[in-house]
């Protein structure tokens, strides 16, 4: 592996704020000698813990109050965005959960790591995660996951000090509370050495089944009143296949016919996630680690609530499933209160976290650090936002996002289909402009094409081998709207 290594305006920066805070001025001078990636060349103030909370199935336009005048229904969320910067505008590379967190976790994209569904469905040991960085320069790691796809037996707890607790084994009513108990335990037992923890929340991610009493929070209707079953109306759409829908995936809708409810109950779920948040960042705050810590939050991928025929599932490349929150809270909280709007890809948050823990970056990443929109002073990093779904060469689409235009390039059984949206005027993708503006759609055509080999919509080389997995996972996979015996398709992995 290629490492560079400067210095940055965002470490000296954090270093500057810390030494403010917490160490004086005499620390200013022991940490003059902190340059290598590994903590054992570092004397006076150690790196900072880290959090990377990842809020499954989280629509941005979820986080705050609904609409003008209504209260929140992220108050510890838009508190953490008090204390840290909160980016508008961010761009998962997959509308699913294993490519997603891949992502973040590598800071590659999909056709690079190659965990990406189908045949490919296991993170390669040759990539070098996000806590394997971080452990190799001294930080205790772990990560707590709500679903299977995230833990060892997809390769995804590469560099974690110990095995983590499956996800079946933290399934019930309960399994946030496990999640956050888990996760302020780890830092409890490894207070006063820089420690690593992934929480990952699957709450919103359907079935949508609040628990008591978020169950009644925002739906206090009859959601079984007489009237067509909300489910024919579901596979009416189009949207989701018959296939998907008897294996379980709409279960958990016999008999509602009100479609005000499933989205009652997504949003009581992202209600119910937040009060975790709000547990684990008081828990922080009781062992005196919240102000030193670096904070991320981030989603892999959104939900469509009915947008592009799909409900309660996230299969399209739209913006409901691709644009997600992040708020990255720096240790002091440098910031705090920032809002930026620059476009930015969940790809830069795996350099942002090493240069915050002042880490070699890798050169050979596809993201790019973060640092000078987090202190106001620079710009993105040049890279292009780009997504990803699918392995199989005749099923598959890509997007690009160079706004305000997005490009959407659908391969289907060998066939391209190509449309171009304006996201400023058109936030829901409702008007394909593509034969409006052939010029534009013809240079950003040009421009994915160059990255992709349209006939390999995985890179040449690219790693990937299959899970091995038992009936049960399968069977909970698939009643989650995941197909796993096929390639992911344009329709199919939800
Ligand atoms: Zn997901």
């Amino acid at each position: 592996m290629n490492i560079s290594r400067k210095p940055t305006a965002l470490q000296a920066a954090l270093i500057v704020v810390n030494l403010l805070l917490v160490t004086g001025i005499g620390a200013l001078l022991a940490t003059r000698g902190r340059s290598g990636p590994h903590l054992d060349h570092v004397s006076g103030t150690p790196p900072p813990s880290i959090l990377l909370i990842g809020i499954d199935t989280l629509r941005q336009d979820h986080l705050g109050p609904p609409g003008p005048g209504e209260p929140t229904r992220t108050p510890h969320l838009d508190a953490l965005a008090r204390d840290g910067v909160r980016f508008e505008q961010c761009q998962s590379t997959a509308p699913w959960t294993l490519p997603s967190f891949a992502s973040i976790f590598t800071g590659l994209r999909p056709y690079r790591h190659g965990a990406v569904g189908g045949e490919r469905d296991f993170l390669s040991e040759r990539h070098t995660t996000l806590a394997e960085h971080l452990a190799r320069a001294g930080y205790a790691t772990m990560g707590f996951a709500g679903i299977n796809y995230l833990t060892g037996q997809f390769g995804m707890d590469q560099g974690y000090v110990s095995r983590p607790p499956r996800a079946t084994d933290l399934t019930g009513l309960d399994q946030a509370s496990s999640i956050t108990r888990l996760s302020g335990e780890f830092f409890a037992q490894h207070r006063g050495e820089p420690s690593f923890v992934f929480s990952h929340y699957y709450d919103p991610h359907a079935p949508y089944a609040p628990p008591p009493p978020w169950h009644r929070k925002y739906y206090l209707g009859n959601e079984c009143r007489p009237g067509e079953p909300l489910t024919a109306r579901i596979l009416a759409a189009g949207g989701v296949r018959g296939e998907n829908a008897s294996r379980g995936m709409y279960d958990w809708l016999a008999g509602v016919t009100d479609p005000a409810f499933p989205n009652a109950q997504y949003a009581a779920e992202v209600n119910y996630t937040d009060d975790h948040v709000g547990r684990l960042m008081a828990r922080l705050k009781e062992l005196g680690l919240y102000e030193g810590m670096l904070i991320v939050v981030v989603s892999d991928h959104g939900e469509h609530l009915g947008e592009h025929g799909y409900y309660y599932t996230h299969a399209l490349p739209y913006q409901e499933t691709l644009h997600v929150p992040l708020i990255v809270k720096l240790p002091g909280n440098a910031g705090a209160g920032r809002v930026v709007a620059t476009p930015v890809s969940t790809l830069d948050l795996l350099p942002t976290m090493l240069e915050v823990a002042g880490i070699a970056v890798p050169d050979t990443l596809d993201g790019g650090s973060l640092a000078g929109l987090l202190l106001g002073n620079g710009k993105a990093p040049r890279r292009d936002l780009l997504a990803e779904q699918g392995s199989d060469p005749d099923l598959y689409s890509k997007t690009l996002v160079d706004w305000p235009w997005k490009l959407m390039l659908f391969r289907e059984e060998g066939r391209d289909r190509i449309a171009l949206y304006d996201l400023a005027s058109d936030p829901g993708e409702t008007r394909d402009l593509s034969s409006r503006h052939p010029d534009e759609t013809a240079r950003l055509t040009d421009r994915l094409r160059a990255t992709f080999d349209p006939d390999s919509p995985l890179g040449k080389g690219a790693p990937g081998t299959r899970a091995n997995l038992g009936q049960t996972d399968i069977r909970l996979l698939e009643s989650l709207g995941y197909v796993h015996k096929r390639p992911a398709a344009a329709a199919g992995e939800g």
